[in-house]
C-alpha cells in the first residue's frame, strides 16, 4: 500500500465524550466498502455488535475508506483514556500524524481535553477538533468552538460538528482526515523499525503486541529484538487489526498492525519500546521510560489459607499488565501478601476488581501511599542502602526524622475546569489540600480553568469525587507529574487497644498531623463495628498520643427479636451475619471489616 495514502491517526476525548461512540461509527462507514452493497447495513450491525468486546479493549483498527476514487488506509490507533494513562496516551499518539480531538456541545472543554490536547501539539501532531453530541437540546456548538479558539489556538472554522450517535457529518470527518493530515513519512527502504504502543496476553498464542512500523518492512519468520530487554524472537504472525485480527505476509513502514513472536510476558513487549531486526540494530525510539508507579499499596489474602490462589491471580493478571509492580511483602497483622505499585487510584482499584471479579479473590487492600524520598543523613543507612536518596513505597519503613536530611514528596500539577459558579468552594479545597495556585483564566463568559501545585499524596485518594460532589458533577480534573518537592511530613501510626496496627500507617504533612490523625481514629470509629469489648483507637507520632476515639462493647445477639416460629426468617439472619465476618479480619482480638483499610483516608 502506498505510504501517501496512509492516515494515521487517533481519537482522543475526555471521558464520556463520545470517543467509543464515534470509533464504532467509522467502523460501521468503513466497513461498508468491502461488503457487497446488499445487506451490509445488517450486516455491519450484527458485526459491530459482536465485535463490542474488542472495540472496548482495542479500537486499533485499519480502516479502508474511499476518497475521490482513491482507496486509503486510514490507522486508528486507541489510546486509553484516563489521566493514570497519559504515558501510554503520550505513546499511543507518537505513532500517528494526527488526532481527532473530540469536545461534548453541551459539556465544553474539561480538564482531561486539555490534557490530550497538549499531549497531541507537543508531538506536533495534526488536530482536527470535532464537536460531538450536536443532535442534544443543550447543544451550544457556537460556544464550545469559541472556547476551542481561545484556549487551544485553533481557528472556530475549523471544527467539525458532529452527532456521532446519529452518525450525523461522521463523513465528513473520515473525508477531512484525509484532507487534513499528512501521510507518514517512513521508508521501506530503511531498516525495520517499530514502536510497540499496546500490548496484550492471550493464554494460547502469548503475547499480542500492536505496532507502528516507522521504518522497513516485517516478515514473518523474522527474527527481531525488544531494544529495552535485548531479547531475540521469531515472528510467528503478524497482519494487520480490522479489528480482528487479519494475518498477512508482511507489514511495511507506515502500516500498523499486530506481531506473535513467542513472547511469554508482557513485560517483553513494554508499551514505548522499539523493535528491530537482528540483523539490523538500529537506534530506538526516544523517550522510552517503563510505566511509573505512583501509588503503593500493600495487597493481603482475606485468609492466609487463601495465598497460594491470590498468588497465581496477581501472577496471571501481572502477565498482561506490565505497569503493575509487584514485591512480595508481609506483615504481623495480615500475614504474606504483596506491596503493588500502581499508575493511579482508578488504575489499583482496577486491578482490584478484576482480582475479586475474574479471580474470584477476596483479598484487603491497605491505605494507599505514594512514593516519598528521603535523603539520608545516617552513615549506618547510607551504607545500608548504598547511596544517599531512597524510595519509600511503605509507611512503615519511613525512616526516623533522626536519620535523615530531608524528605521529599511527589508533587503534580492539576487542571480544574468549572463553571465559575464554584470558584470560591474550589479554592478553599484546594488551600485545604496545600495546593498552591499557579494560574487562573476564563475559558469563556462563565467557565474558569485553574491550575494547581498539588502534593501527589493529597489528591490521590479523594480528592476527585470531593471536587465532584461540591461541583454539583460540573467541575473537571486531570493532573501531571511535578517532580519531588522537600517536605515536612512524619509518619503516624494507629493502634487497636494499645497495639500498633502497621497496615495503617500512614505519612502525614506536619502540620496536619492533629487533624489528620484525629479524622482517623473518628473515621475507624464508624467502620468497625462494636465488639464484645471496648476498643481504644489512637493515633500516635513517636511514642505520643494525639489522638483518641473508644468503640463501646455492644452485645449483638440477632436472634433475639424473632423468637419461636420462623425458622426461615432465623436462618436469614444468620446467613447476613456470616457474610457479614466474611469480610472481616482479626487484628489482634479486634475484627476490622477489609474495607476500612482504605476507607480511613478517605475524607468526608
Ligand atoms: P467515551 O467515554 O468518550 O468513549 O464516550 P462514549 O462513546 O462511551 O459515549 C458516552 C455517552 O455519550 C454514551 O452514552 C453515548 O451513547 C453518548 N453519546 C456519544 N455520542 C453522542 C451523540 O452524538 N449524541 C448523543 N446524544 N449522545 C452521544
Ligand atoms: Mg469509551
Amino acid at each position: 500500500f502506498p505510504v501517501e495514502r496512509i492516515r494515521n491517526f487517533s481519537i482522543i476525548a475526555h471521558i464520556d465524550h463520545g470517543k467509543s461512540t464515534l470509533a464504532d461509527r467509522l467502523l460501521e462507514i468503513t466497513g461498508a466498502i468491502t461488503k457487497t452493497q446488499k445487506n451490509k447495513q445488517v450486516l455491519d450491525k450484527l458485526q459491530v455488535e459482536r465485535e463490542r468486546g474488542i472495540t472496548v479493549k482495542a479500537q486499533t483498527a485499519s480502516l479502508f475508506y474511499e476518497y475521490e476514487n482513491q482507496t486509503y488506509l486510514l490507522n486508528l490507533i486507541d489510546t486509553p483514556g484516563h489521566v493514570d494513562f497519559s504515558y501510554e496516551v503520550s505513546r499511543s499518539i507518537s505513532a500517528c500524524q494526527g488526532v481527532l480531538l473530540i469536545v461534548d456541545a453541551n459539556q465544553g472543554i474539561q480538564a482531561q481535553t486539555v490534557a490530550n490536547f497538549y499531549l497531541a501539539f507537543e508531538a506536533q501532531l495534526t488536530i482536527i477538533p470535532v464537536i460531538n453530541k450536536i443532535d442534544l437540546k443543550n447543544a451550544d456548538p457556537e460556544r464550545v468552538e469559541n472556547q476551542i479558539e481561545k484556549v487551544f489556538d485553533i481557528p472556530k472554522e475549523e471544527c467539525i460538528r458532529i452527532s456521532a450517535k446519529l452518525g450525523t457529518n461522521v463523513d465528513q470527518v473520515l473525508q477531512e482526515v484525509v484532507k487534513r493530515l499528512p501521510p507518514p513519512t517512513f521508508n521501506r527502504e530503511d531498516p525495520f523499525k517499530a514502536l510497540v504502543f499496546d500490548s496484550n496476553f492471550d493464554q494460547y498464542r502469548g503475547v499480542i503486541a500492536n505496532v507502528a512500523l516507522f521504518g522497513g518492512c516485517l516478515s514473518k519468520g523474522d527474527r527481531i529484538v525488544s531494544a529495552h530487554l535485548g531479547k531475540s524472537y521469531e515472528v510467528n504472525e503478524l497482519g494487520l487489526l480490522k479489528p480482528e485480527e487479519l494475518p498477512m505476509e508482511r507489514l511495511y513502514a507506515g502500516q500498523v498492525g499486530y506481531v506473535i513472536a513467542g513472547m511469554k510476558e508482557v513485560k517483553e513487549a513494554q508499551i514505548g519500546d522499539t523493535l528491530y531486526h537482528q540483523k539490523h540494530p538500529v537506534e530506538p525510539l526516544p523517550g522510552f521510560k517503563p510505566a511509573k508507579a505512583m501509588v503503593f499499596a500493600g495487597m493481603y489474602p482475606m485468609d492466609q489459607s487463601d495465598y497460594s490462589t491470590l498468588r497465581s491471580a496477581v501472577e496471571k493478571l501481572t502477565l498482561n499488565d506490565s505497569s503493575v509492580t509487584v514485591q512480595r511483602d508481609s506483615s504481623l497483622a495480615l500475614g504474606a501478601g504483596w506491596r503493588l505499585g500502581f499508575l493511579g487510584l482508578l488504575h489499583m482499584e482496577v486491578f482490584n476488581q478484576r482480582l475479586e471479579q475474574e479471580y474470584n479473590a477476596s483479598v484487603i487492600v491497605t491505605a494507599p501511599t505514594v512514593p516519598y524520598k528521603a535523603i539520608l543523613s545516617s552513615p549506618r543507612l547510607i551504607k545500608e542502602h548504598g547511596r544517599e536518596e531512597i524510595t519509600i513505597v511503605n509507611p512503615a519503613q519511613f525512616p526516623d526524622r533522626s536519620l535523615v536530611k530531608e524528605y521529599l514528596e511527589p508533587m503534580v500539577m492539576g487542571t480544574i475546569i468549572s463553571p465559575d459558579d464554584y470558584i470560591g468552594k474550589i479554592m478553599s479545597v484546594c488551600l485545604n489540600r496545600r495546593g498552591i495556585q499557579k494560574n487562573m483564566v476564563y475559558i469563556d463568559d462563565h467557565r474558569v480553568m485553574m491550575k494547581y501545585l498539588f502534593p501527589l499524596n493529597e489528591i490521590v485518594v479523594d480528592f476527585y469525587d470531593h471536587l465532584k460532589s461540591m461541583s454539583s458533577g460540573y467541575a473537571s480534573f486531570d493532573y501531571e507529574d511535578a517532580g519531588y518537592q522537600a517536605a515536612d511530613v512524619i509518619r503516624m501510626d494507629i493502634l487497636l487497644n494499645g497495639k500498633p496496627v502497621e497496615e495503617l500507617t500512614t505519612i502525614v504533612h506536619r502540620d496536619r498531623a492533629y487533624s489528620a490523625g484525629k479524622a482517623m481514629c473518628e473515621r475507624l470509629q464508624d467502620a468497625i463495628p462494636r465488639q464484645m469489648f471496648e476498643i481504644a483507637v489512637q493515633a500516635a507520632i513517636g511514642s505520643k498520643v494525639i489522638a483518641r476515639e473508644t468503640i463501646k462493647a455492644f452485645r449483638k445477639n440477632v436472634l433475639a427479636k424473632c423468637y419461636g416460629g420462623d425458622i426461615t426468617r432465623k436462618m436469614k439472619l444468620l446467613k447476613k451475619q456470616a457474610e457479614g465476618k466474611k469480610k472481616m479480619r482479626y487484628i489482634g482480638t479486634v475484627q476490622v471489616p477489609k474495607d476500612a483499610f482504605i476507607n480511613v483516608l478517605k475524607r468526608k
